[in-house]
């Protein structure tokens, strides 16, 4: 069957994969998968791919006009705000239908002890007064921040953190899922007192959260930059509303 419509996911999270996976054999529609690039071996989603930056909006728009594109799906990581803004202003450039799947954040529920930060800095600024011994999940980004403290780190990332890092860390190599029991016995065996992290959502780093609330360690919790507003951007929460969406919009 020629392709009658095609389809940009850009991606990087489980959602898109899932996207992806939902609609990649649907007959007529082209689905391109797009990843930044940044990590040594992606998770890959099922279909075609493409790896690296697009070279910002102007490049993004460009891509989008090469290849036909019909509609995109932004199903970027909730703190990757550079390219949903690049989408947002290449989308509207272009004309082109984007829809933005944003999981819902994490809420705390009893037992919880969770402090609300909105950077990476007021999250340092506020480690000394909580504990001594830090398990820090926000990834290899943003780890200058915490350079200068005189805390030990336990730190997690898919790849190795560049310099700066923390002074006193050990840096423990893992890509998510992650369950409770492994997650509580990683806080006890690194005796951890206080957890970082970003508010990610979704079910697949979540366990720490569960773990920290059974061991009664508070949590340090960085608030999501603000999702993009304006005519032409239209917001989901998931997977399946998001092919409802593409479905619909593209008649497939
Ligand atoms: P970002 O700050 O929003 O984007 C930085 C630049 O990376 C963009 O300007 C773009 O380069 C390129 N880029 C980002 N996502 C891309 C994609 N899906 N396809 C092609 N180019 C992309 O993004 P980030 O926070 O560095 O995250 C990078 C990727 O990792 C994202 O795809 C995101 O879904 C995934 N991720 C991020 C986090 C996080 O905590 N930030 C966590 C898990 C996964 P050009 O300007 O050259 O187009």
């Amino acid at each position: 069957m020629p392709i009658l419509s095609t389809l940009l996911v850009l991606g990087g999270t489980g959602e898109a994969r899932r996207v992806a996976g939902a609609l990649v054999t649907t007959p007529g529609l082209r689905v391109v998968s797009s990843l930044a690039g940044r990590v040594k071996a992606p998770s890959l989603p099922p279909g075609e791919v493409r790896i690296g930056g697009f070279g910002g909006t102007a490049g993004l728009a460009q891509w989008l006009r090469d290849n036909r594109v019909d509609a995109v799906v932004d199903a970027t990581h909730p703190f990757a705000a550079r390219i949903t803004a690049h989408a947002v202003r290449a989308c509207a450039t272009t004309a082109t239908p984007l829809l933005v799947l944003s999981r819902p954040g994490w809420t705390a529920g009893p037992g919880d002890l969770w402090h609300w930060v909105r950077t990476p800095t007021e999250a340092a600024e506020l480690l000394p007064d909580l504990g001594r011994r830090v398990f820090l999940t926000t990834g290899r980004q943003d780890l200058a921040a915490f350079a200068d403290l005189d805390l030990w780190f336990l730190v997690r990332a898919v790849d190795p953190p560049e310099p700066p890092v923390p002074r006193h860390a050990e840096v423990l190599l893992a890509r998510g899922p992650f369950t409770v029991d492994g997650e509580r016995d990683l806080l006890e065996q690194h005796r951890i007192d206080v957890l970082v992290t970003k508010d990610s959502g979704g079910i697949m780093t979540a366990a720490k959260l569960m773990a920290a609330r059974d061991a009664r360690i508070p949590v340090v919790v960085q608030r999501r930059p603000p999702l993009p507003t304006g005519p032409g951007v239209e917001l989901v929460a998931t997977v399946e509303d998001t092919v409802a969406w593409v479905r619909d919009r593209l008649e497939v």
